[in-house]
């Protein structure tokens, strides 16, 4: 058994840092046994995660604006424990300039972008976003389901915005292929490998395609346990070094990549 399974197993701490990049905040229609921020902190405490990176979950509606609040507050009860996307719904594009502006001065990280609202990332009001975070240097992570029209619509912006750290949400989710090769053409794709179920051979298939430096790991808190989601990393055939990119070292990358 490998040395980081082995110590998870025992309920000890791994000795590795960790960055969730993708977690939400806010109810949804999904079972979520405890809906407070401090369930999720106090899960980074026992498995030793030193940051998640949240969006609201009304990053899929209309009410961005509201959920961005509430992930405002959560980065002031855990400053450096928990990190913001913006949320956006694109009103006009003054709305979604304004918006972006205002709350990555707030300290906001990046940029969550969600087609259940039936828009797509293309969207012309999208552009004010995609500009600033492009002179940023801002990661923007896109929910995506190996759907045609979201690899099309994410290589024009990866193609006119080379600066951004684009995050491919649930890579491998499906048409894992297809994932690979979008993150060989486009090197500033990242694959984020939340997704419920653990397909076996999925994070050395990527490994082996596309390289460990540009996986990222999120477990989609607090609607999936954090320690179910880093037990696929955790136990998975790969080096340890290259468990430590997935886990931390990628992600910290991106967040250092940030022009404030
Ligand atoms: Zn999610």
């Amino acid at each position: 058994m490998n040395a980081l399974l082995q110590k998870a197993r025992e309920g000890n701490p791994l000795g590795i840092d960790m960055i969730d990049i993708h977690g939400h905040i806010g109810r949804y229609a999904f079972a979520i046994p405890t809906l407070n921020v401090k369930s999720i902190v106090d899960s980074m405490n026992k498995l030793g995660i030193q940051k998640t990176i949240c969006s609201h979950m009304h990053c899929m509606g209309q009410n961005a604006e509201n959920g961005n609040e509430e992930v405002y507050k959560a980065i002031q009860a855990y400053p450096g424990r928990i990190e913001g996307y913006i949320s956006i719904y694109p009103f006009s594009r003054e709305h979604v300039e304004i918006v972006v502006k205002k709350w990555l001065k707030a300290g906001f990280v990046g940029i969550k972008l969600h087609n259940a609202n039936g828009l797509p990332y293309t969207h012309p009001h999208l552009e004010p976003a995609y500009k600033i975070a492009n002179q940023r240097y801002l990661p923007i992570l896109f929910h995506t389901w190996g759907d045609e029209k979201e690899f099309e619509e994410i290589e024009e912006i990866s193609s006119s915005y080379q600066n951004l750290s684009i995050l491919m949400a649930h890579s491998g989710a499906c048409k894992k292929e297809k994932y690979a090769e979008f993150a060989l053409k486009h090197q500033n794709v990242y694959l984020d490998v939340t997704f419920s179920s653990a397909p076996a051979g999925l994070l050395e298939y990527f490994t082996e395609r596309i390289g460990a430096q540009r996986i990222v790991w999120g477990s989609d808190v607090y609607f999936l346990n954090q320690a179910q989601q880093l037990g696929k990393v955790v136990g998975c055939n790969l080096s340890q070094q290259e468990k430590s990119l997935i886990l931390y070292n990628n992600a910290r990358q991106l967040l250092d990549r940030i022009q404030r």
